[in-house]
């Protein structure tokens, strides 16, 4: 069995080659743009961005794992095999990871990081208070799925008033469950924080727009480590000029990489980060995707399937 990888440099593929040795030896792997290996022999492919019309090549290619949570980066080639079944990347590391990012990201909010950062750049011993604690401060998440539920989990654990939103309802223990479009308008309304967890499909792109960010209490902060697009930029700088808005944490951007022009780079009350809120470890990734072949080849149903009619 075949199974060609692109993800992070190609330099990687020996230790690519050592991890799946350990998970799943029957793997033969190899690197998704060699032009030496014949693309009838490919069985799987585990992708980050594959080259336009790559994947159309295998005549028999079996499943597609994306190496990330998102699908966009497969689908928005218009020639990628729609017959096939994609796996997101799912993995507890994904979730651990991104959990410890948005917990930290929260408290950055909630303790005025950014302005500490920028008091120590200018040399200056700028005292300040904190005016509540986690445990009065509502964290709001958009989002309750893989990536959103362990987020969720993690806040409440630190002691903030969590809940959440998502399609359907969610039964999570001490995290309060908003869903749908009629329950939207309620769940901005008590969210101190709002943190964007949503896959990117139309309904909710340019979600965190003018309307849905005035819903927000005054004094709110923004956390975008979804997808940029969920995010319109000019309405978080109208927001956090005007004062209702009192700061924001963004991972992810369109496009990306961030250009060097862009006004959120310098913004004092928004901290930038380079897409790295969650990448789980080589290691984790290999064992995750050995599994999914593994149930595949069982003939198992696999978890976290990209279902084209709800988008994500
Ligand atoms: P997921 O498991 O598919 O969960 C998506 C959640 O969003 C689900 O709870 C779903 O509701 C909800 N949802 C979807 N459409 C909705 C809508 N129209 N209205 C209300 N709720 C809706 O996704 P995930 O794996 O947690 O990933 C979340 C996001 O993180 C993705 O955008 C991914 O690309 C991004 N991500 C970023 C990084 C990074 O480093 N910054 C790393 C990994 C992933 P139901 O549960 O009811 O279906």
């Amino acid at each position: 069995m075949n199974l060609l990888i692109k993800t992070g440099p190609a330099a990687l593929l020996p230790q690519w080659q050592e991890l799946f040795a350990e998970f799943a030896p029957d793997l033969k792997v190899g690197w998704l743009d060699d032009p030496t290996i014949p693309v009838e022999s490919v069985d799987y492919v585990m992708v980050w961005e594959p080259r336009p019309g790559r994947l159309a090549e295998f005549p028999n290619l079996r499943l597609i794992c994306s190496s990330a949570a998102g699908v966009d980066h497969i689908t928005s080639d218009p020639t990628w095999p729609r017959h096939l079944t994609i796996v997101r990347m799912a993995s507890l590391d994904t979730a651990q990871r991104m959990a410890e990012f948005v917990s930290l990201s929260a408290l950055g909010l909630l303790r005025g990081l950014k302005r500490i950062i920028n008091a120590q750049a200018e040399r200056s011993w700028q005292y300040f208070e904190t005016p509540r604690s986690a445990r009065e401060t509502r964290v709001g998440i958009l989002g309750l799925g893989n990536l959103g539920r362990r987020s969720a989990q993690m806040l409440q654990g630190i002691g903030f008033i969590t809940a959440g939103w998502s399609t359907t309802h969610k039964d999570l223990p001490g995290v309060e469950s908003y869903a749908g479009p009629d329950e939207l308008e309620a769940f901005l309304a008590r969210s101190d924080i709002l943190v964007c967890l949503l896959p990117d499909t139309p309904a909710t792109r340019n979600i965190l727009c003018a309307r849905t960010l005035a819903l927000l209490p005054e004094g709110a902060g923004v956390i975008n480590v979804a997808r940029g697009g969920h995010l319109d930029t000019a309405a978080l700088l109208e927001g956090l000029e005007s004062g209702h808005l009192s700061g924001a944490v963004l991972d992810v951007f369109e496009p990306e990489p961030l250009p060097a022009d862009s006004p959120l780079w310098r913004h004092p009350k928004i901290i930038v980060s380079p897409h790295v809120a969650s990448v789980a470890s080589r290691r984790a990734r290999a064992h995750y995707v050995a599994e999914v072949i593994a149930a595949f080849e069982r003939g198992e149903t696999l978890p976290n399937c990209y279902d084209p009619v709800k988008g994500y």
